[in-house]
This record gives C-alpha cells, sequence and structure tokens, in this order.
C-alpha cells in the first residue's frame, strides 16, 4: 500500500481544473479582470493543495507576488534577454525573470528519458 502518496487521477483532476481556470480566466481578464484575478487565485490554491508545478505555458501568466492574472499588453510587460525572459507585473511592479524555455524543455525531455530508461531496467 502506498502511503503519503497523491493519487495519480486526483493529481490529474486537480491540473485539469487548473487548465479551466486559467482558460476561464484568459477570457474574463478584458471585460472582468477582478474575475480573472479570482480564478488565477483559485488555480494557485488547487496547485499548493496538490504541491503541484504550474504548467510553463500558465506559469508566466500569473504573478508570483500578488498571484493575479497576467496578460502581456495588458497588465504584464515581457522583455527578452540574453537568457532569460523578464515579466513585468503592472498590478503591482514585480519583476520575475524566468530561463529560456527552451532550456528547460531540454531538461524535462532529459528527465523524461533518464525515467524511462530507470524504469526499463527495473522490468
Ligand atoms: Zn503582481
Amino acid at each position: 500500500m502506498r502511503r503519503g502518496r497523491r493519487q495519480r487521477w486526483m493529481i490529474k483532476i486537480a491540473e485539469e481544473r487548473m487548465k479551466i481556470l486559467f482558460h476561464r480566466a484568459e477570457e474574463e481578464i478584458s471585460h472582468h479582470p477582478e474575475r480573472s484575478h479570482r480564478y488565477a487565485q483559485m488555480a494557485r490554491n488547487i496547485a499548493q493543495k496538490y504541491n503541484l508545478k504550474n504548467q510553463p505555458h500558465w506559469n508566466i501568466r500569473q504573478c508570483k507576488s500578488c498571484h493575479k492574472f497576467l496578460k502581456p499588453g495588458l497588465n504584464s510587460q515581457i522583455r527578452l534577454s540574453n537568457s532569460s525572459i523578464h515579466i513585468k507585473c503592472l498590478e503591482c511592479g514585480e519583476i520575475r525573470r524566468i530561463p529560456y524555455i527552451k532550456e528547460k524543455k531540454m531538461r524535462r525531455r532529459k528527465n523524461i528519458e533518464s525515467h524511462t530508461f530507470k524504469k526499463r531496467i527495473n522490468e
């Protein structure tokens, strides 16, 4: 029996709910920004509860300081530097630096590869 581990299907549902919340936030941001921010906050609560990492795609869409939903050109500014993306939240002024997504993807691929490799050994 596995104890202390989150069930896979629960995580799947949590991720799905987060995705829906962010999509709704995206739809509402121009007309009802306060709703978007609430959705973003709800998604964050789910992430914390299930200890989930925000999906890379949505990660840059939420301010890590005030947790509001960010839309580039509306309430956030995105600038590229040589090795990172700078995201400025115009709601609270926080600037975040994120390494290029390319690197992240490669790292993730490496992770997956080592994972499948381990699995094969176990079999
Ligand atoms: Zn902010």
